[in-house]
């Protein structure tokens, strides 16, 4: 593993203390901060998240304040931040932990464990940064450290090589400030040993990596190739009957759970969009449905999958309504659009929508 762990510690820390970016949930050790902002920053950038922490955490103050909140004012919060089923999980635990322990967050990795959305590295974190317990974090950034650091050949991307990052976590983890280490590592991640161009020669640690040493630094890490992303060609359609728009929510349970959107589906096998508009609104909705104009096509990646959304203005024909699929509808006016939480996806139309010239007349 590494030799001399003390002047590694030493070196990183050391460091950390210097170059550490000032980011607002650093200025805190309260779990309930630390929480959400791990949270946040599960597959997201760190300037993507710093708006998102500062509105939550002023919208939602105290444990106590998001347990009370509807599903809907959460989820508006979240809203463009992806990955909704965090916002979901963070509302339930809040509510547990309100109702069962009084607001106070479990001090133990194991019991922050049992909470919704709270994994191995999430509880790793919250349990060193905020109460200080020697317990190594380890995420996609510290994996690629590690596998540079000690020249490790497995892939990251493969559950069967966590195992091995894990040890080596154990192995090396700094007891005395387990909170600092773990952000120190991630830090070195993030600025320097990052994943395209690590910048070795700046790097406080660069006489312990033997990738370094080795001038083997591009062939770590290992990463296992994954097929090709799938695309899928959507129908969208806005509904419109007497100025109001039919919008739908999604199930709570699944991709996008409990967002509001636009009804609508997959194409089938040949079937031209106008028509699979059709046809999805009517299978989800009952409605029957006419389009009259395209109103844009848009296109966007989620993280395993990218779709082409063509969309429709639809005049209302006949139908009462009757979901398939989702679970509540809404006939809204136009102005009240941005009081509902929407997929990104749907967000790339919605403002063009808003200049169509029909929803003026
Ligand atoms: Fe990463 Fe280079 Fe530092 Fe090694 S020397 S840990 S490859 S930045």
């Amino acid at each position: 593993m590494l030799n001399n762990l003390p002047d590694f510690h030493s070196r990183l820390l050391s460091w950390y203390h210097q170059n550490k970016r000032d980011l607002p949930w650093r200025q805190t050790t309260d779990p309930y901060s630390i929480w959400i902002s791990e949270i946040m920053l599960q597959q997201t950038q760190v300037n993507t998240v710093i708006p998102y922490y500062k509105r939550f955490l002023g919208q939602f103050p105290t444990i106590e304040e998001l347990s009370q909140a509807t599903l809907d004012e959460v989820l508006k919060q979240w809203e463009g931040l992806g990955y909704y089923s965090r916002a979901r999980n963070l509302h339930v635990a809040a509510q547990t932990l309100v109702k069962e322990n009084l607001g106070q967050f479990p001090e133990h990795r194991n019991e922050l464990k049992k909470l919704p959305g709270i994994g191995d590295y999430t509880s790793a974190a919250i349990a060193s940064i905020a109460f200080n317990q020697a317990v190594p974090a380890v995420d996609g950034n510290i994996k690629r450290v590690f596998a540079r650091l000690a020249a490790i050949d497995d892939p990251v991307n493969v559950t069967t090589s966590n195992k091995r990052f894990n040890r080596m976590a154990s192995q090396i983890l700094y007891h005395d400030d387990p909170g600092s280490y773990n952000q120190a590592l991630m830090e070195l991640g993030a600025l320097v040993c990052r994943p395209q161009k690590p910048e070795c020669g700046k790097c406080p640690v660069s006489s312990h990596c033997t990738a370094f040493k080795s001038g083997k630094v591009e062939q770590f890490p290992q990463v296992k190739k994954r097929l090709k992303t799938p695309e899928y060609h959507i129908a969208v359609g806005v509904v419109i009957r007497n100025k109001k728009l039919l919008i739908t929510r999604r199930p709570e349970n699944g991709l996008l759970g409990g967002l509001w959107e636009f009804p609508g589906g997959k194409l089938e096998n040949n079937e031209e969009p106008n028509k699979a508009c059709v046809r999805e609104i009517k299978e989800e909705t009952g409605l029957n449905v006419t389009p009259v104009e395209h109103l844009t096509t848009v296109k966007h990646a989620y993280s395993h999958f990218k779709i082409k959304m063509d969309v429709y203005i639809c005049n209302f024909v006949s139908g009462e309504v009757e979901l398939s699929g989702p679970t509540d509808y809404r006939w809204i006016a136009p102005e009240v659009i941005d009081e509902y939480a929407f997929p990104k996806a749907n967000h790339k139309f919605i403002s063009k929508l808003k200049k169509w010239q029909g929803l003026a007349s």
